[in-house]
């Protein structure tokens, strides 16, 4: 348990570090072609995973996304496999049984392999909550291997959506089509809308792995200025500290 929680409108939340790590050799990349025109140095990047429990007055408990997976993860081709999720969930005092929403932000393997366990739910009691047009995008080893085992528990949305009590999901595509962040109070999941601190500073700067760039970079310009607006505190996939107040 790296990072320590915070209380954010009753709603406790804890940032459960899955992994940290740089990316393999598969995918890895100079920063700058990571980041086109960034003119970040190219030293190592160091990645956290990060997923949010999030536990509200009623002790109702929600996740947010959930890591790498096992050894025989779709993410095991690149990321820092296995992730300690379930470490990390014991650590917090909770079951996976106890929990009664997982929401995915996207069907990337960092971000959803953890979902599964043993080729079926990781979490049994839960609704999974994923945006249609990432559902309809589904393709390969995330559809076969973790979609497919879950189906029967898919809670699919189609935009915004208040999927727990207090906590909504907002559509926000480009990184993938279906994109979602999650928001409770002034804070906001934000999944992989931002990977490095420097699109911070300029959301037109470009993620490679983006899918669809010019759709990704519209919406992070106009989420994180929404999220600017309100100081609303981030609560990131990647960056090493979880928080972050803007
Ligand atoms: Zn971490
Ligand atoms: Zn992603």
């Amino acid at each position: 348990m790296p990072h320590q929680p915070i209380t954010v409108s009753g709603v406790e939340v804890t940032p459960l570090c899955d992994a940290v790590g740089p990316m393999g050799a598969a995918i890895r990349r100079p920063l700058d072609e990571m980041f086109p025109g960034s003119g970040l140095q190219d030293e190592p990047w160091v990645l956290h995973f990060h997923c949010y429990l999030l536990r509200d007055a009623a002790g109702r408990l929600t996740l947010v996304d959930t890591g790498i997976g096992g050894h025989d993860s779709p993410a095991s081709s690149w990321a820092p496999v296995p992730g300690t999720l379930a470490g990390e969930l014991a650590a917090a005092g909770v079951t996976p049984a106890e929990i009664s929403t997982v929401i995915l932000t996207h069907l990337h393997s960092d971000h959803a392999s953890g979902a599964v366990t043993d080729g079926g739910p990781a979490f049994e009691n839960a609704r999974y909550v994923l945006q249609q047009d990432e559902l309809d995008a589904a393709k390969g080893a995330m559809l076969d291997q973790v979609v497919a085992r879950i189906k029967d528990r898919l809670h699919v949305v189609d935009g915004d959506a208040e999927v727990a009590p207090g906590i909504h999901v907002h559509s926000a595509p480009g990184h993938t089509p279906g994109h979602q962040i999650a928001r409770t109070g002034d804070l906001a999941m934000t999944g992989d809308l931002v990977l490095h601190p420097v699109q911070l500073a300029d959301p037109s700067i470009r993620y490679l792995y983006d899918d669809d760039h010019e759709a990704a970079g519209r919406t992070r310009a106009e989420v994180l200025g929404g999220l600017r607006a309100e100081r609303a505190i981030l609560a990131t996939a990647h960056f090493s500290e979880p928080f972050l107040r803007l």
